[in-house]
């Protein structure tokens, strides 16, 4: 006897689209077959898609920055991401000088315990190896934890959290020995600075200045510099929210070298560019790196159709407005970051059903590549054996994003007014209905932390 069975829905996993039944048993997927019947629960997925739930490699909830603290908490976060289609997130766990790995993370896993209400894991964010570089010793533990994955800033001096290239080379040879996939953000942090130096001076600080302190070029020389030492060592290398056209062509020709380097973009890349922060509420958008011209983002959407970008992530980051607003006026002062942890599902698959891009390539991007890379062995498609986290996906569905009907915290989003054809109607964690048509119906603290497997794609 199952649990739950999904009947007459189009499934998609393994890059095709086929209507079969999806039995769930113990919150695993237990069968997949035609006419498929005794069940408790009987979901009539007639005229839906069928997918794998999202898997968000990117977020940073409940996480102090820029003089505040992000306007998501772990409950609130991971709730917007059940209700657009998400039930994994990855969160950065940032260890500061002196602390160790795994015990930065185990503090934020604690937090999630009586809130989280999708999967979580967490990328360990490296700033400082410690005294005789000691933290070095640390990655075999940290990945027998399941933290698999790190983060290395390339920018962000001030904050300290940037690491020099001498670190980065460091981490990437000890994390290539252990089974670690290093994720970098990469910009230059001295033409940056050397940018607002100049604005400063003569007195141009609004919104549009973000994007001029941060061109194209900023991320592009880091990008490179980023490949040229992970491809010396031969290290896999995990490229976060690409957004420059430059950054697009340099993994290209990475991959084509036959390196392991992939990338991520984010929805917001792909929709928006730099005129955004013309805007009367331009502040709301600033975010880093910042949307680029129009060359970029079309750059970045011919690579999410054709292949080369390898995952979409939503770099969930938000504020309240009035935090936005204390930069109106000197953009250095406004938090980086905008909300996108419910829309990137919806988003990502409104392309698919505008025929932009498969329906097979949305689940590869949002779900499937995402398990993949950082070791979510039950994560990431509708096999036999894998968590049942499933979304019921109805197509003709109209949906306009407004901040009153999303779950998080945030009190505005940059998608506020987008108009998607197709929305999520019902979400389950590990055969668990957690969303359905609008409304949030699970517990707080059901979701459970993933400990992942060590990189292995080659
Ligand atoms: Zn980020």
């Amino acid at each position: 006897m199952l649990d739950l069975i999904i009947k007459n829905g189009k499934v998609v996993s393994d890059g095709s689209v086929v209507s079969v039944d999806v039995g769930v048993k113990n919150g695993k997927i237990a069968a997949l077959g035609a006419n498929l019947n005794g069940a408790e629960t009987v979901a009539d997925a007639r005229d839906f898609y069928v997918l794998p739930g999202a898997v968000d490699a990117h977020t940073h909830l409940a996480m102090p920055f820029g003089g505040t603290v992000t306007a998501d908490g772990y409950l609130s976060g991971t709730r917007a991401a059940v209700c657009g289609g998400t039930t994994t997130v990855f969160d950065y766990a940032i260890q500061r000088k002196g602390g160790g790995i795994v015990e930065t993370v185990k503090k934020r896993r604690e937090m999630c315990e009586t809130e989280a209400c999708c999967d979580y894991a967490f990328h360990a964010a490296i700033t400082d190896l410690g005294e005789s570089e000691s933290l070095l010793d640390e990655f075999d533990a940290a990945a027998a934890y399941g933290i698999t994955s790190f983060k290395t800033f390339m920018v962000y001096k001030k904050e300290g959290m940037m690491i020099g290239d001498g670190m980065f080379v460091k981490i990437l040879k000890r994390a290539k020995e252990t089974g670690i996939l290093i994720n970098v953000h990469a910009e230059n942090p001295d033409v940056i600075d050397a940018n607002i130096e100049d604005f400063r001076k003569s007195g141009t600080m609004t919104a549009y200045y973000h994007y001029l302190s941060r061109p194209e070029f900023v991320e592009e020389e880091a990008v490179k510099r980023a490949i040229h030492f992970a491809a010396a060592v031969r290290a896999p290398l995990y490229i976060v929210h690409l957004a420059s056209v430059g950054g697009v062509k340099a993994a290209e020709a990475a991959k084509r070298d036959g390196h392991s380097v992939y990338a991520e973009t984010c929805p917001h890349y792909l929709e928006y560019t730099s005129d955004v922060y013309k805007r009367p509420d331009g502040v709301n958008f600033i975010c880093s790196p910042p949307m680029k011209g129009p060359k970029s983002r079309d750059a970045l959407r011919k690579a999410v159709a054709d292949g080369l970008i390898d995952t979409v992530a939503t770099d969930h980051c938000p504020f309240k407005r009035s935090e936005k607003e204390w930069g109106k006026d000197d953009f250095t002062k406004t938090p980086n970051g905008c909300a996108g942890i419910e829309t990137m599902y919806p988003y990502m698959l409104s392309l698919a059903n505008a025929g932009k891009i498969s329906y097979p390539r949305a689940v590869e991007l949002c779900s499937t590549a995402p398990a993949r890379l950082f070791g979510c062995k039950d994560k990431g498609g509708l096999h036999i054996g894998k968590d049942a986290d499933i979304v019921l996906y109805d197509p003709k569905k109209p949906f306009t994003v407004s901040a009153g009907n999303m779950h998080s915290d945030g009190d505005h989003t940059i998608w506020e007014g987008l108009r998607l054809k197709g929305y999520p109607v019902k979400t389950f964690l590990r055969g668990k209905l957690v969303y359905d048509n609008g409304e949030y119906v699970g517990v707080p603290g059901e979701g459970k932390y993933i400990k992942r497997a060590k990189f292995s794609c080659q």
